[in-house]
């Protein structure tokens, strides 16, 4: 669950301070699907970077998976983030030299788990996304909703149990869109993963259970 309580932010950039997020108020609950929608600019993407632990913000309480983020250091949000957000950026961030699915394993590197374990799991979240038979393919050799599926794998690899996407089908036709969509769809009702979606697609957004639209920096909650 996420719980956000007067969430404010701002860069400072140079001696100005611009205000990127103002008094957030955010409740989502466990196995949610939650659309963002909004213009450029609003603060979406800053929104999902403090939820996803990425980035810090001002002041406010944010809650996420038990853990006051507002209270952490720098150390403990990116232990914490490892075990308990997968994260799916726009641009995909694959790595090129590797393969997809040494991709997918990146999140596991420094945890705990064996080798044997993490083969396991990654076959799993490859099955998962139903490119188990790209497992060796290098990101260049993957179309985009192949190369965009990988990193849904890769967020998932750990088991967390929020899913955080921003933008994940921006890039896509319609066909892969809609089978992107149908996964974290299929994620969300069957595994019970919250899942939290910016998208500029109002088809994108149908798939959530609730939209949330943000502008210059203000969140409304509407039906
Ligand atoms: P888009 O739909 O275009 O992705 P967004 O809603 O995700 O937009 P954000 O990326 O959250 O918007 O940016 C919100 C505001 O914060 C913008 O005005 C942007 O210029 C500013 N901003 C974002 N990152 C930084 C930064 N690192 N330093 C200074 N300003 C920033
Ligand atoms: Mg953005």
């Amino acid at each position: 669950a996420i719980t956000i309580n007067g969430l404010s932010k701002s860069y400072k950039l140079k001696k100005q301070e611009i205000p990127v997020l103002h008094d957030i108020e955010l409740n989502i609950e466990q196995g949610e699907f939650v659309a963002l929608m909004g213009p450029s600019g609003s603060g979406k993407s800053t929104l999902l970077n403090v939820i996803g632990g990425i980035d810090k913000s001002d002041s406010g309480e944010v809650l996420v998976a038990g853990k006051r983020l507002d209270e952490c250091s720098d150390s403990e949000l990116t232990k914490w983030r490892g075990d308990n957000v997968g994260i799916v950026f726009q641009s995909y961030n694959l790595i090129p030299v590797l393969s997809a699915e040494e991709n997918v394993r990146l999140p596991l590197y420094k945890t705990k788990l064996s080798r044997k374990e993490q083969k396991k799991r990654v076959a799993a979240a490859l099955e998962l996304v139903g490119l188990a038979d790209r497992a060796k393919h290098k990101p260049t050799q993957l179309s985009g909703g192949q190369q965009q599926r990988i990193a849904i794998a890769r967020a998932l690899v750990s088991n967390a149990s929020i899913l955080i996407c921003d933008e994940p089908t921006g890039d896509l036709d319609r066909e892969m869109a809609d089978k992107v969509l149908g996964l974290l769809k299929t994620l969300n009702t069957s595994i019970g993963k919250s899942i939290i979606m910016v998208t500029h697609d109002p088809k994108a957004a149908s798939y959530a259970d609730r939209i949330l639209y943000m502008d210059k920096g203000y969140i409304e909650d509407t039906v």
